[in-house]
């Protein structure tokens, strides 16, 4: 298997799917969906698997990949042109899209044996319903619907990609070129997850890990006068705000950093760097927005939240239940899951002599279950 590499295609937007949450990034155990399905390639002898993402979610799939991964563009062929710019070169490419995580081993020996006989094998079947085309009823043996992998020979493919005309899958663009396309028999197995209801069929993976994640965060900001005091996302009257990029929320920051470590998707400085003018004044509510959308998008759901405020001044003690409320609010959880403390230091450290508040942020997240719909 040498001279073929793989290229896994997890840069869609999952835009038909309507959870919120992105399909390759729904959890299997404890694997996201699209390094599960790089697994399955390497263990069928694949040594040569590159995983093309969203540009966004680069960094993360990073974090968790042992593969190669590889910038994707706003269509499957943009992706695969760029994927193709950026991999090794190799006489062969298998290209597949993660969301088909079922698909069989013998499916991909039955490509495998038919490499030499056109530049590109594609599995395909019959649609198993009556098929109605503009008003008609047609032939519905004479009708493919085309799956993943597919095999091509990298040197026709390149050039079949070169015009960009909106191929929605590589046999097509092969075949525009006047290329021979070789189908060989599909799997039902190998349904491409593409609406949420497509969840049920997938039976032959192992449902999300119950067990909870959990993640810390701590930031310090110092006093400042003339500007507000921003604590869990409300106005808090004192002579003196607090001095950062942003508006300096500590306890969201400390919060956003624990959410993130929770996730394993590093630090609010890697998401929101503090050079960018686009987050200069920026609420942090905005940040932490984002942050949860983020994490949502990628699978994960916020569990609870214990978080501890420390300040000599102003006394806390009559925020508390609005804090808790206003982040009950922003994260869409309980009140009983969320727990805000306020304490001094004993007049001592910085936060003893008024020069600054910290913040601490216990966050547990689970990872969406998707077996239970
Ligand atoms: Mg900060």
């Amino acid at each position: 298997l040498s001279d073929i590499a793989v290229l896994l295609l997890a840069a869609g937007e999952s835009n038909r799917f309507g959870l919120g949450v992105k399909k390759q990034w729904l959890w299997i155990g404890e694997e996201p969906l699209w390094l599960s399905v790089a697994r399955k390639f390497r263990g069928w002898g694949f040594e040569r698997i590159t995983i093309a993402v969203p540009e966004r979610e680069l960094p993360f799939f990073r974090r968790y990949s042992e593969f190669p991964v590889v910038q994707g563009g706003a269509t499957r062929e943009e992706t695969v042109r760029k994927a193709l710019l950026q991999m090794e070169k190799s006489p062969h490419l298998l290209i597949s899209d993660v969301a088909r995580p079922c698909l069989s081993r013998e499916l991909v020996e039955r490509i495998l044996l038919h490499r030499d006989e056109a530049p590109c094998v594609a599995p395909a079947i019959t649609p198993p319903d009556t098929v109605v085309y503009q008003n008609e009823t047609v032939d519905r043996s004479q009708v493919l619907l085309v799956q993943t992998p597919q095999l091509c020979h990298t040197e026709t493919l390149k050039r079949a990609l070169e015009e960009g005309r909106g191929f929605t899958d590589e046999s097509s663009a092969i075949r525009a070129l006047g290329e021979r396309v070789l189908y060989v028999k599909g799997e039902r197995g190998a349904l491409k997850l593409t609406f949420a209801e497509d969840l049920r069929w997938l039976d032959c993976l192992t449902p999300p890990s119950q067990r909870g994640r959990s993640g810390y965060g701590f930031d310090v900001h110092p006093f400042t006068p003339d500007r507000p005091l921003y604590l869990c996302g409300l106005e808090i009257p004192h002579s003196h705000g607090l001095a950062g990029h942003s508006d300096a929320d500590v306890a969201l920051h400390a919060l956003i950093d624990g959410l993130l470590g929770a996730a394993g998707f590093g630090d609010i400085g890697e998401l929101f760097p503090d050079n960018d003018p686009r987050y200069k004044g920026i609420s942090s509510v905005q940040l932490l927005k984002e942050t949860l959308s983020l994490l949502t998008s990628c699978g994960f759901r916020v569990e609870q939240v214990d978080m501890t405020i420390m300040a000599e001044r102003p006394k806390l003690k009559e925020f508390k239940l609005p804090m808790e409320e206003r982040l009950s609010e922003l994260l869409s959880l309980e009140r009983g899951k969320i727990n805000l403390k306020a304490t001094t230091t004993e007049g001592l450290g910085f936060v003893g002599r008024e020069e600054g508040i910290a913040a601490t942020a216990l966050v547990t997240l689970r990872y969406f279950d998707w077996s239970r719909r």
